[in-house]
């Protein structure tokens, strides 16, 4: 070989390293064995994820389930009615917006400048938590660790320092967040947990308003921020109900197959129900637009205004009978339940001395995990649907190409600088340094895809959010819309998948 071609195979092997593992500026030979055992461990590894097959996609219609369920012994379907049976478009989140903001303007006398402040449907996620004393929105994971990075004031984010120094500790106390035993959800626990698709516009206002504050340097204690702008956005529901009563096709989807799936079950001999909050005229109106006029004929038994989770939980509140010719509430006594006629209020309890109607028999859907499903799994052992709308759009980033190579790379990176962390050489910790920068890097991007606020509604980096970890312990299936079930028969069992366990462990990719 000539010096001249010596010279120039020296310089691209010197170039090819350089590129791959970011140092140009030590001479090759001043480098530690240690180092130049890391790269070549690096270079092994990126190469074997890259011949890695990308794990098929998830089918979005899909139902996951959580525990097996048989359909074969279910003879009750029970529903939710908004955001379960009732699918609503984005202008259902900027009413509710618009309804809260004027409430404290024209109510609670606001400033008006507030108004500047506009909606954004992607500020928030589901499932949030909200510090009422200190003001700062956060996502938390199921170890009660709040995920930094994901902690608002207002609409600006809180740096970490500052979040580590408010709480002393990346974890928060289990009586922060949870009150066991205490009636009332909102105020005996110092975080309070949004978990309804109606609390996304409530979040967006309340850090937009905070914001507002903020940049004017008006003084403003947080709890009772949160306080009326609940209570402002809760009194906004009489209206919006009006309104879309009025204008259903602009606020709700027709969410087609949904007749056909009722049909299929009450052509099946199955009973089903209906247990909403919502007021009659309102979900008739909703249900004669996505099922026909005749949806009623499909139920044996309708309760509005159930005033849930309370329906779940009260033991002696009567059920009544809604007149809905006249618009009226009859006084008599309920002792029979009959089809056609429409409830409202009373008590589950006096539902299953009503209808006989007895644990696993009955499978009930509804979208919030804890007012719908909570009770209903935990007490009565009834059966139970999460409708998750989240889930299209979380499963359509999933199947994403780019999102699974960055998953595929960041799970070998990270069991890469696990096994090579206890290294001496002053080069070598340097590299594990650009490592671990890396790895930060494609954590955040795979948070970002999702909302670039907060991440996925299921996930914190790599643990299950709070509110995941709620929604696997009380429904057995979930899915982002009912009618995915049409795909399945009556007789289908859903399997849940064999979960590994850490002392199992074995890449999901690898
Ligand atoms: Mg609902």
């Amino acid at each position: 070989m000539n010096s001249r071609l010596r010279k120039r195979l020296f310089f691209e092997v010197r170039r090819f390293v350089h590129d791959i593992i970011y140092v140009d500026t030590r001479n090759l030979a001043q480098l530690t064995p240690e180092y130049l055992s890391l790269n070549d461990a690096y270079l092994r590894t990126k190469k074997k994820c890259e011949s890695k097959k990308l794990p098929l996609d998830v089918n979005p219609k899909g139902v996951f389930a959580c525990n097996e369920l048989d359909l074969k012994e279910v003879n009750v379907y029970g529903f939710d009615y908004d955001y379960t049976l009732a699918v609503y478009k984005a202008s259902m989140d900027s009413l509710l917006y618009n309804l809260g903001l004027d409430g404290l303007i024209n109510k609670f006398k606001y400033p008006p400048g507030i108004r500047e402040m506009k909606f954004d449907p992607n500020f928030a996620i589901r499932g949030l938590h909200y510090d009422i004393e200190k003001g700062l929105l956060m996502k938390l994971d199921s170890f009660l660790q709040i995920q930094l990075g994901t902690v608002y004031r207002g609409l600006s984010p809180v740096p970490d320092v500052e979040v580590l120094k408010l709480y002393k500790n990346k974890t928060v106390p289990l009586a922060y967040v949870e009150n066991h035993g205490k009636t009332s959800q909102y105020f005996s626990s110092k975080m309070i947990q949004l978990a309804d698709l109606f609390s996304v516009p409530e979040m967006c206002l309340l850090c937009n308003v905070a914001e507002y504050f903020e940049r004017s340097q008006i003084d403003y204690h947080p709890e009772i921020l949160f306080r009326d702008v609940k209570t402002s956005v809760g009194s906004g529901h009489p209206k919006m109900h009006n309104i879309v009563q009025h204008n259903v096709t602009e606020y709700l989807e027709q969410n087609p197959g949904i007749r056909e799936w009722f049909e299929r079950l009450y052509a099946a001999g199955k009973q089903l129900f209906l247990i909403t909050n919502s007021p009659y005229q309102f979900v008739n109106a909703g249900m004669g637009h996505m099922v026909g006029a005749d949806w009623e004929k499909f139920f044996d038994l309708i309760i509005v205004q159930a005033r849930k989770p309370l329906f779940f939980t009260d033991e002696s509140r009567p059920l009544r009978i809604y007149d809905k010719v006249q618009n009226t509430h009859v006084w008599d006594k309920v002792t029979q339940i009959k089809k056609g006629v429409i409830y409202y209020e009373g008590t589950l309890n006096q539902l299953q001395e009503l209808t006989g109607w007895r644990g696993n028999e009955v499978l009930y859907f509804g979208d919030h995990p804890y007012s719908d499903l909570a009770d209903v799994t935990l007490e009565h052992g009834w059966r139970t649907g999460a409708i998750i709308q989240e889930l299209t759009h979380e499963i359509d980033t999933l199947n994403h190409t780019d999102f699974k190579k960055n998953c595929n790379w960041l799970q070998m990176l990270t069991q890469l600088i696990e096994e090579c962390q206890e290294v001496d050489e002053a080069d070598a910790k340097i590299t594990l340094g650009t490592w671990t920068m890396e790895r930060d890097k494609i954590r955040q991007d795979i948070k970002k895809v999702f909302n670039p606020q907060f991440g996925s509604v299921f996930r914190t980096y790599h643990n299950p959010t709070y509110f995941s970890r709620r929604l696997f312990r009380f429904a057995d299936v979930y899915t982002s819309n009912l009618t995915n079930l049409l795909h399945f028969s009556e007789q289908h069992v859903f399997y849940p998948r064999r979960g590994v366990m850490p002392h199992e462990y074995s890449s999901y990719f690898v």
